[in-house]
């Protein structure tokens, strides 16, 4: 699995130094832009239940902080890796810079699987990586976050134990963080929600120079945190979810050729009730979503949709299966899903890609909602944070669509060249 972090750090160096090529930017400074200002790896010795100790492995990666503090969230896996962990930080780096937000990028992680720890071993090991980063981290250095395997939860043990050494309140420390505990409202379905700004802010933009153009079907792959809230944000505002799916397969809504909307927090009923979304259909006589039939997840991605929306898993778009997609927009929800090769074979037919680093940056711009109103001691209501959402992520979109459509490249490489610049302009290069 290491080698996974390796091609995803080479991928993320590559673009990066793709991008500062045409930017006219020195080598000096490319390779500045590309190695992480700091990498910590240390080991963490843990009581466990039966009381034995055991070591676990952690790192955190430091990457840029050109704009503001280290940004990134902290991952519990045991394909966790040193080259996972930078490359991660790389792509939070441009994100935050994207995002146009006055973070740097950083991410962290311990190769562990949660699921073999009981609660108290997971607190404890938890609370033993806030100590071990303690003298290195804060709310103007580096600001921790969830990511895979980590929650709410985690982040107020971690963030409690980090006051505990630093010997004062600092909620700004960590983000993600319980609302009684000084989280944010709206950071749970910020990243779909942002997925949807993104989107219906390319279509006024498609509209200005194709007035005919009509996007309306979307798929989802994924039904989580991302892939939910998307759908069921999108569902509000006029988009017809006519497929979804999660990890064990998906279920679409069909009529020969004729395509319905999906109900989306029938589907999440159904799935509570089944344990996955594949369960949800008519089966005999007895029928869970009217109309619904079951798809596999390579299905999905090539169903002839006006929208995909890859929320899961990365490289699900990929050599194999890039002739056969049929969407005209790709938003990539997920981090990395579609692979470099996709990427350039799915530009060049014409498909638009929404890049991760924009279309999923909501999470961290209201992550950094919560660290402002943390800092300042003063909490914002649901609508005012989705508020500022909504004004952080259209400009973000429009500067790197100016971007793409002046220099005729495609989103992705246009988001690199504008956090790019913004970061060297910081740097006062
Ligand atoms: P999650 O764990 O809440 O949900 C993941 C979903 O993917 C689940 O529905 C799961 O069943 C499904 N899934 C897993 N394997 C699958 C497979 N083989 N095929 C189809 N579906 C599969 O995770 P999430 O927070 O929704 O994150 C999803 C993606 O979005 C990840 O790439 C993550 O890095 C990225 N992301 C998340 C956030 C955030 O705020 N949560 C922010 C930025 C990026």
């Amino acid at each position: 699995m290491e080698q996974a972090g390796k091609k995803m750090l080479e991928s993320a160096q590559k673009i990066i130094k793709k991008a500062a090529a045409d930017l006219k930017v020195s080598a000096e400074m490319t390779e500045h832009l590309i190695e992480p200002e700091i990498a910590y790896e240390f080991g963490m010795t843990i009581r466990m239940d039966d009381g034995r100790r055991k070591v676990f492995k952690g790192f955190r990666t430091q990457h840029n902080s050109a704009l503001g503090p280290y940004k990134g969230g902290i991952r519990f896996h045991p394909n966790v890796s040193h080259e996972e962990v930078q490359a991660l930080a790389t792509l939070m780096s441009i994100k935050c810079a994207v995002a146009g937000i006055p973070f740097g990028g950083g991410k962290g992680g311990i190769i562990v699987d949660p699921k073999h720890l009981s609660e108290t071993e997971l607190e404890r090991l938890s609370r033993a990586f806030a100590a071990k980063l303690s003298l290195v981290i804060g709310p103007d250095r580096d600001v921790p976050a969830p990511d895979v395997n980590t929650n709410a939860k985690i982040m107020s043990w971690m963030v409690d134990e980090y006051e505990k050494i630093v010997g004062h309140k600092a909620p700004s420390a960590f983000t993600g963080k319980p609302i009684a505990r000084g989280g944010s409202l709206g950071r749970t379905e910020a990243t779909g929600r942002g997925g949807v700004i993104a989107l219906k802010v390319l279509i006024s933009k498609l509209k200005e120079l194709h007035p005919e153009t009509d996007l309306q079907t979307i798929a989802v792959q994924g039904f989580g945190n991302v892939g939910y809230y998307f759908a069921e944000i999108a569902a509000h505002s006029r988009f017809s979810i006519i497929a979804l799916s999660d990890s064990k397969g998906g279920v679409m809504k069909a009529n020969g050729k004729d395509y319905h909307s999906l109900d989306i927090p029938l589907v999440m009923k159904c799935k509570q009730e089944k344990g996955s979304i594949a369960g949800c259909y008519c089966a005999g006589g007895v029928c869970d979503l009217a109309g619904g039939k079951p798809i596999t997840n390579e299905e999905l991605l090539e169903l002839p949709v006006d929208i995909l929306v890859p929320s899961a898993l990365e490289n699900v778009i990929n050599k194999d299966n890039m002739e056969r997609i049929k969407a005209k927009v790709i938003i990539e929800m997920a981090n990395g899903p579609i692979t470099e090769e996709a990427y350039e074979y799915l530009s060049k037919k014409g498909v638009i890609i929404i890049p991760d680093v924009l279309a999923n940056s909501g999470g961290v711009t209201v992550s950094y909602l919560e660290w402002v109103q943390g800092r300042q001691g003063y909490y914002w209501s649901e609508d005012e944070v989705n508020h500022k959402l909504e004004e952080t992520m259209t400009r973000a979109f429009n500067s790197v669509w100016e971007v793409s459509l002046k220099k005729k490249i495609p989103l992705k490489q246009a988001a690199f060249e504008v956090a790019i610049q913004r970061i060297l302009d910081a740097m006062g290069k």
